[in-house]
């Protein structure tokens, strides 16, 4: 029988998960805070006069080793919407043209209601509404959880308090990442570089990622310890210290850049999942996300499919 399924977080857990519920004949609804796709796979658009700038900010590449997850790259990749990155080594893949991509086209195939933050889940059992600061959505049957483990911990403590402990035995790790684009990109820099620190782990450039177009773009990922330390610095003021690590490592001045911005992802990777997923089937509650499975895509995509095939076999 059909059923009506609300899910919340329409990254690429909650994606996988209402995938396999409305291949299985369900309705669902996917809610996201977010003003566009993607979640911690998104891409930053940024305008200069009339060239733009896009970076894939959050995850820089994933990749594809459990045959569930083969089978679904090769459709992505058959649509155009993803392809190998070597750059980052043989088993890479990104999004394409965007990191995005693959999730945008999902999240347009299923109607994401973004901008729309869930503050609660109410009702009862086999009723339930989700609310945001003035709406309330439902009734749903069953309700999904796909966020990060410390906001999923808020929202589900009132119901599930014993999956509200184990989210709070996840936490996440910060990361600060600051975009850098210049006029020309200086010559003979590797297109991806991992740092061993302090300051840096990562800096790749995103035009050597497959179909990528617009002005140069270089994102540049600090290390979880530098970006705990600094996790309280403003957006400018965190750009500039990373940006001159940068310069550090390369013992060469850079150009003047024309922009030069930083972004921070407070809960962006998390430590190596052990529950796979959490279902609770008296209550019609579950929960999936990397927390729950390891610290990727990969992981994050499995962990909403698998949670999709416990809701159906239940
Ligand atoms: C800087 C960075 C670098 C990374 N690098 C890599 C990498 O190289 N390779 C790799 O495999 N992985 C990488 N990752 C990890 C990878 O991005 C994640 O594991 C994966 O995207 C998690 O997917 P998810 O669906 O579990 O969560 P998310 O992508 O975080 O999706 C959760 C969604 O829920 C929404 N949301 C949250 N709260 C609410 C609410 N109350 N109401 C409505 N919506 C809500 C959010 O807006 C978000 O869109 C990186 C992550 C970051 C941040």
């Amino acid at each position: 029988m059909s059923q009506r399924i609300g899910i919340i977080g329409a990254g690429i857990s909650g994606l996988s998960a209402a995938q396999r519920l409305i291949a299985a004949g369900h309705a669902v609804d996917l809610f996201d805070k977010g003003r566009g796709p993607g979640g911690r796979m998104s891409t930053r658009r940024e305008r200069i006069d009339d060239t733009a700038y896009l970076f894939d900010h959050g995850a820089q590449y994933f990749t594809v080793r459990d045959p569930r997850f083969v089978s679904e790259v090769d459709a992505w990749t058959q649509q155009g919407l993803a392809a190998r990155w070597p750059d980052a080594g043989p088993d890479a893949f990104v999004g394409t043209p965007m990191m995005c991509s693959p999730l945008a086209a999902l999240c347009e195939r299923f109607g994401v209601r973004f901008a729309t933050r869930i503050e609660g889940i109410t009702g009862t059992p086999g009723a339930w509404h989700l609310t945001t600061e003035n709406e309330t959505f439902g009734p749903y049957a069953q309700v999904i959880v796909a966020i990060p483990s410390e906001q999923a911990a808020t929202l589900i403590s009132a119901w599930v308090p014993d999956f509200a402990a184990m989210a709070r035995a996840h936490p996440s790790q910060p990361c600060w990442t600051t975009m850098v684009s210049f006029e020309e990109d200086p010559p003979d820099i590797a297109p991806v570089t991992r740092v061993p620190g302090p300051v840096l782990a990562w800096v790749a450039n995103n035009a050597s990622k497959p179909g990528r177009s617009g002005g140069s773009a270089w994102v540049l990922q600090a290390t979880p310890d530098w970006t705990a330390a600094y996790i309280d610095l403003s957006r400018e003021d965190a750009a500039a210290p990373m940006f001159a690590a940068w310069q550090a490592l390369l013992s060469r001045p850079l150009p003047q850049p024309v922009l030069l911005k930083a972004h921070l992802w407070r809960y962006a990777r998390t430590g190596e999942g052990v529950h796979g997923l959490l279902y609770d089937k008296a209550l019609g509650l579950g929960v999936c996300g990397d927390w729950l499975k390891g610290p990727r895509v990969e992981a994050a995509w499995l962990s909403g499919l698998e949670l999709a095939e416990a809701l159906l076999a239940a």
